[in-house]
């Protein structure tokens, strides 16, 4: 368990009123397995101590401001931090599987150029607890169905955060907490190399994907500026160790970006340097951000799929979701909504 890193102030009010050290454990199952967002709602814990609770160390520490849902089915929620930022959250349903994707920071510095957060630079980074609470949200206004994977995929570079996004997924993972898989829960990286090393070292059997969205050092370097950072060579040094290390399958993103990394000598230099039998390429379609990027046609996009795999490169072109209400990969700019209201709103009661 968790509870005394996850929820440190509850930790301490307990501590002052005195109360047994079961107390602490009680209060972390009604979060994370409960998935309480009032004290009020803990049964199992004292009256009066839940009202004391309530005053001390409040249950909810995001509040849900907006929760809008695209024609698709994908959910978009908004959530404003306790000192006033915005965040965003999607939960995607598919067939069997309902998929919750989250942010590990207002906004991201890594200055990708097609990417709407990029747009937004950084302002602060979410500790674990707002990183899992936007899990228990999206739980909550699906039950009685249950969140079946969890992507760090939001706004965000998680690996800047690393040590708050480890335990929020550790906590999401743990079978006192949300009790999530570990091999259902995975993270999206731009490529920070010694981060990825630490990842791969992690007992857990988390799932990696790292953001490659082109083969070419010069080019990766235009557009996305973490590459003057870390070359290429470096990158597939550390995703070789995180394979090695783990036996697990590794995901590179491939964002397809009309006449920029969308050509045949792409696909050949990709199924080059993607050589491991444990990689994968995931192509996505660009969804609109007003970054001056086009996506690349659907036709287009699945010959480079079809030419991809004739070279032997196991890839997929994952569907883009949520598009009618910004809620796709990159769209997640946490904008104030009253601006420009959703086409379903659903009542905050329901969540
Ligand atoms: N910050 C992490 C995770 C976030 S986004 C990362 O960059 O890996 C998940 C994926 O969406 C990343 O591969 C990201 O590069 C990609 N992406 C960003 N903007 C996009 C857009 N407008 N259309 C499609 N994919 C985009
Ligand atoms: Fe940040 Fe990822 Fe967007 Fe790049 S793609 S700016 S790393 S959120």
């Amino acid at each position: 368990m968790r509870a005394a890193e996850f929820i440190p102030d509850v930790e301490k009010a307990l501590k002052s009123r005195g109360e047994p050290s079961y107390r602490l454990g009680q209060a972390y199952g009604a979060l994370c397995g409960g998935l309480i967002r009032d004290w009020e709602e803990a049964t199992a814990l004292p009256k009066g101590l839940r009202a004391a609770l309530s005053a001390e160390a409040p249950a909810a520490v995001l509040e849900l401001t907006r929760a809008s849902r695209a024609t698709d089915g994908t959910r978009k929620y908004l959530f404003k931090t306790h000192d006033g930022h915005l965040i965003e959250t999607v939960m995607i349903p598919e067939k069997d599987r309902r998929t919750v994707c989250i942010s590990t920071q207002v906004g991201c510095p890594m200055g990708c150029t097609f990417c709407a957060t990029g747009l937004l630079g950084i302002k602060r980074n979410l500790k674990a607890r707002e990183i899992a609470e936007q899990v228990f949200v999206a739980a909550r206004d699906v039950a009685p169905e249950r969140i079946t994977n969890v992507v760090v995929m939001g706004m965000g570079e998680p690996f800047l955060n690393y040590r708050e996004t480890l335990l929020a997924l550790k906590v999401l993972n743990d079978g006192d907490g949300f009790n999530l898989a570990a091999r259902s829960i995975a993270a999206s990286t731009s490529g920070l190399v010694d981060k990825i090393r630490r990842f791969a070292d992690e007992p857990e059997q988390f799932h990696l994907a790292i953001s490659l969205h082109t083969p070419f050092e010069e080019q990766r370097k235009e557009i996305m500026p973490v590459a003057s950072r870390h070359s290429i060579p470096e990158l597939m040094d550390a995703a070789r160790y995180y394979v090695e290390k783990t036996h697990r399958k590794l995901f590179f993103e491939y964002t397809l970006l009309a006449g920029v990394n969308d050509q045949p000598n792409h696909v050949e230099a990709l199924a080059e340097l993607l050589y491991h039998p444990l990689y994968h390429l995931n192509l996505l379609r660009f969804n609109w951000t007003d970054t001056g990027f086009g996506a690349t046609p659907k036709r287009e996009a699945k010959e480079f799929l079809r030419y991809a795999r004739e070279l032997g490169l196991p890839a997929t072109l994952r569907p883009s979701r949520g598009q009618d209400i910004d809620a796709a990969c990159g769209q997640l700019a946490a904008k104030d909504l009253q601006a420009r209201p959703p086409r379903t709103v659903v009542p905050l009661s329901q969540t």
